[in-house]
């Protein structure tokens, strides 16, 4: 025979000469602590109703879990706020090092950007566990900063989730520290740091690109057109329509497929971290990605 029994007293706070319900005066000898007795019983088969019990009834036990299913449905849709509130917080303190090692790497190079040549890819090694280079279209852009950061960790977003299907025919887990796409328009290759408004030219940010470079169909702007829509082959119809959530990752809402409210973080050149609202691209300038000063 297995036997619980839980016994909760209730001496002095709770008792009876407190609330003035015994009828006993104060410090009469005939009163007692009230006692509330739990006892769980459980019989080895063959001997149940041996002794009377007092147990826990089955819808008891029903309403207390019940009465727990309605709190954790109030405090999860919090906890996973806060949750995801965190995981953007990480996010751009890993931005804001690469924006530190930019800077670094700027204070070495004549205020130049590198040239990024094939580099294209999500991956920083070879099978062999070397570091790959700028000539190799399967790097990522962001070895040229890993002599000022080491970790590769720190590009890396905590809101990408493991994708189970790439743009390009990659192991997923490589994007987990590859998750940054660089801003490479074509009229901002090359140019020199003093060419630019730092603080208005974007570096990189949230994509499911390693580097985006069409304009439109992968950069935030809709090329200044009001009422154009950007990222239009993520978008409904696009032919890359389900990473589209993998752009805009951070506070998403579900169950709205293509209007998430969705946001992505934004590094720009000179190491400042922004977010930016999910946008049909009327409120971002082609100017940030080119670099043309107006
Ligand atoms: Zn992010």
């Amino acid at each position: 025979m297995v036997e619980f029994m839980v016994k909760i007293w209730y001496i002095s706070i709770i008792r009876a000469r407190h609330c003035g319900w015994s009828g006993l005066a104060k410090g009469d000898p005939n009163e007692k602590p009230i006692v509330i007795s739990i006892r769980m019983t459980m019989y080895d088969e063959g001997r149940v109703g041996r002794r009377a019990t007092k147990g826990f009834t089955l819808i008891e036990l029903l309403v207390v879990i019940a009465i727990i299913a309605v709190l954790l449905a109030i405090i999860m849709p919090a906890m996973r706020k806060v949750r995801e509130t965190a995981k953007e917080t990480i996010c751009k303190s890993n931005l804001k090092n690469v924006g530190l090692g930019l800077l670094m790497y700027l204070d070495d190079n004549d205020r130049k950007l590198p040239n990024y040549r094939s580099a294209n890819g999500f991956l920083w090694y070879d099978a062999g566990g070397n570091l790959l280079t700028l000539n190799d279209g399967s790097a990522y852009w962001g070895i040229v900063y890993k002599p000022y950061l080491k970790e590769t960790k720190i590009f890396g977003c905590p809101s990408l989730r493991r994708v189970p299907s790439l743009i390009y025919n990659v192991d997923p887990d490589a994007v987990q520290e590859a998750a940054f796409a660089l801003n490479y328009h074509q009229d901002a290759r090359g140019k020199s740091t003093t060419d630019l408004r730092p603080s208005e030219f974007i570096f990189c940010h949230d994509h499911m690109e390693p580097r985006v470079e069409n304009n439109e169909q992968d950069m935030f702007h809709n090329n200044d057109t009001p009422g154009a829509m950007n990222l239009v082959h993520y978008r409904q119809g696009g032919s890359r329509s389900k990473h589209y959530r993998d752009i805009w990752r951070h506070n998403i809402r579900a169950n709205d497929a293509f209007r998430t409210g969705g946001r992505a973080n934004i590094l720009w050149l000179d190491a400042h971290v922004t977010a930016l609202e999910e946008t049909t691209g009327d409120d971002v300038r082609k100017r940030w990605y080119t670099g043309k000063r107006n």
